[in-house]
C-alpha cells in the first residue's frame, strides 16, 4: 500500500472491508503507522467466512471440537493463529463435568449461555488486523492475558491495568447458528481466535510458545503477587502457601526480588522438590504439621532461626514479612496427595494468622465455597498494621509486566523451562484438563495448530 494514498481514503476502505466482510477484500491494516511515517502499511483482510476448529462449550454439555466460521473483523480486532494455550485449573469442571458443574469446594459458576471457546489467554501469531489497530502488526507473536490493558480508561490511567474497563471479548464467530465468543482473555483452544487490540501484547522472543502460555493467567497471577502491588523487599522472609503453577511463579518472583528466606508449603511431594530447585529455601508439608503449621512457620521466620527477638537490637515481630497464598479450592479430587482442606478456606485463614503483624498478606486463589468465611480479629483488622492485598493478578498490567517477565526468562533469571507445560493437540483437550485436575503434572497446555 502506497503511503501516497490519502488517510481518508485508507480509513474509508478499511472500514468498508471490516464492516462488510469477504475474505478477498484487502484493506490497509496499519494506516496510522503509515501516516506517522513508521512501519509500512500492512495488507490484510477482514477474515469473514474463514473456518477454524475450536473447542466449544455450550450450556452444560461437555465441550466438543467443532468448526467455527469467523465473522468479518472490526476495526480494532486482531486475528491470531494460536500456538499454545494453558489448560487452567479454573476451567476443569467446565471441561470435564456436565450438569450443574459443582465440584469439591466449588462455588457459583456462571452458566455459559453462548458457545464459548475454552482456554483463557493464549500465545499466537498475528495473521490479520483491523484498519485502526496500532499496538500490533501482522507477524507479531502476541500473548493475551485475562485482563486487557487499554491504557486509557479510569483504571489503566491509575496504574491498575489488571482492572481495565475495556475488558470484554465480543463474539467473533458462529457455529450452528449460535454466537461464538472466547473465554475472558481470548479463547485459546482454537486454531484461530480474535481479540480487541487492547488484549494483545507483542513479545519479541524465541521462548517456546507453550512456556509463554503460562504467563497468560497463572504466571501473571503468581509472579504479580510477588512483584507488583506488594513487591517483595530484599532480605525478607516470604511464605508461599501452595506450590502449584501459581505458587511456583510467586516463589521465583520472591527469589528475583531478593528475599532471604522463601518457605513453600505444599502437600504434593514432587511439587515440594521442584520448589526447592526454583528458589524455595525450605519446604513444609502441611499434612505433616497439621494444627502446628502456623506456629512452625512463624518459628522459621523468627528468633532462633532467622532473626533476633531482642527489641533493642532490631528484633521483636513474629512471623514472615510476606505471605503469598496460592492454594484455592479443589474443583475435583486430585490423584496426588490431598491438602488438609479441599475447600481452600483453611490455608486462607492460616495465611492471615501466620503473617507478621506488620507484614503483607497477598491472596490469589479462587474456588472456595461462596458461603465460607475467614475471620479477622476486629480490632486488629480495623486498627492493625497487617496489609492485605487481595485478588489474582493484582497490579499485573500486562503491557508492562509481560515484556518484563519475558526478559527475565530470556536472561535465565526466571526458570520457565522447569515449568514447561505438558502439551496436547486440540483433539486431546479433555486429557489436558484431566491431567490438570488430577495434579499429576504441574501444568498442561493445548497447541491447536500442532
Ligand atoms: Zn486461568
Ligand atoms: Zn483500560
Amino acid at each position: 500500500m502506497s503511503s501516497k494514498v490519502s488517510r481518508r481514503s485508507l480509513l474509508k476502505k478499511g472500514a468498508a472491508a471490516a464492516m462488510g466482510g469477504g475474505a478477498a477484500a484487502l484493506i490497509a491494516g496499519d494506516t496510522l503507522a503509515a501516516q506517522q511515517g513508521g512501519a509500512p502499511a500492512i495488507l490484510t483482510n477482514a477474515q469473514g467466512g474463514r473456518k477454524a476448529k475450536a473447542v466449544l462449550k455450550y450450556r452444560n454439555e461437555l465441550p466438543t471440537v467443532e468448526e467455527i466460521t469467523l465473522r468479518a473483523i472490526g476495526g480494532r480486532d486482531v486475528v491470531i493463529r494460536v500456538e499454545a494455550c494453558q489448560a487452567c485449573y479454573s476451567q476443569v469442571t467446565q471441561a470435564l463435568v456436565t450438569g450443574n458443574q459443582t465440584g469439591l469446594g466449588l462455588g457459583r459458576e456462571t452458566p455459559l449461555t453462548r458457545a464459548t471457546i475454552l482456554g483463557h489467554g493464549l500465545v499466537g501469531v498475528v495473521e490479520a488486523i483491523g484498519p485502526q489497530v496500532q499496538k500490533v502488526q501482522v507477524g507479531d507473536r502476541v500473548i493475551t492475558c485475562q485482563h486487557a490493558q487499554c491504557g486509557v480508561c479510569y483504571a489503566c490511567l491509575r496504574m491498575r491495568g489488571d482492572r481495565c474497563m475495556n475488558n470484554s471479548v465480543p463474539s467473533f464467530a458462529s457455529f450452528d447458528g449460535k454466537e461464538v465468543t472466547g473465554a475472558l482473555g481470548g479463547g485459546g483452544f482454537t486454531e484461530v481466535t480474535v481479540v480487541p487490540e487492547e488484549y494483545a501484547v507483542p513479545v519479541f522472543t524465541d521462548i517456546p510458545p507453550a512456556q509463554l502460555s503460562n504467563i497468560s493467567c497463572v504466571g501473571s497471577c503468581g509472579f504479580g503477587a510477588a512483584t507488583t502491588m506488594a513487591p517483595v523487599e530484599m532480605a525478607t522472609d516470604v511464605v508461599v502457601l501452595g506450590a502449584g503453577i501459581v505458587g511456583m511463579h510467586a516463589i521465583q518472583g520472591a527469589r528475583i526480588r531478593g528475599a532471604s528466606q522463601i518457605i513453600a508449603v505444599e502437600p504434593i511431594r514432587y511439587r515440594r522438590e521442584l520448589a526447592l530447585k526454583l528458589g524455595a529455601t525450605a519446604v513444609v508439608d502441611p499434612n505433616v504439621e497439621g494444627d502446628n503449621l502456623v506456629k512452625k512457620l512463624q518459628e522459621m521466620c523468627t528468633s532462633r532461626v532467622a532473626k533476633t527477638d531482642r527489641r533493642f537490637a532490631g528484633g521483636g515481630y513474629v512471623g514472615p514479612d510476606y505471605v503469598i497464598e496460592a492454594v484455592g479450592g479443589d474443583r475435583m479430587k486430585p490423584k496426588t496427595e490431598v491438602g488438609p482442606d479441599p475447600t481452600g478456606v483453611l490455608p486462607l485463614q492460616q495465611g492471615w494468622d501466620l503473617c507478621s503483624a506488620i507484614g503483607t498478606y497477598v491472596t490469589t486463589s479462587i474456588g472456595q465455597p461462596w458461603d465460607a468465611n475467614v475471620k479477622f480479629p476486629a480490632a486488629n483488622w480495623s486498627d492493625g498494621a497487617k496489609h492485605h492485598i487481595p485478588g489474582s493478578q493484582g497490579g499485573f498490567g500486562s503491557r508492562k509486566e509481560i515484556p518484563r517477565l519475558v526478559r527475565l526468562i530470556e536472561t535465565g533469571q526466571f526458570n520457565m523451562k522447569a515449568l514447561a507445560p505438558k502439551t496436547f493437540p486440540l483433539s486431546q483437550t479433555k486429557q489436558a484438563f484431566q491431567e490438570a485436575a488430577d495434579r499429576t503434572v504441574m501444568v498442561t497446555a493445548v497447541t491447536p495448530n500442532s
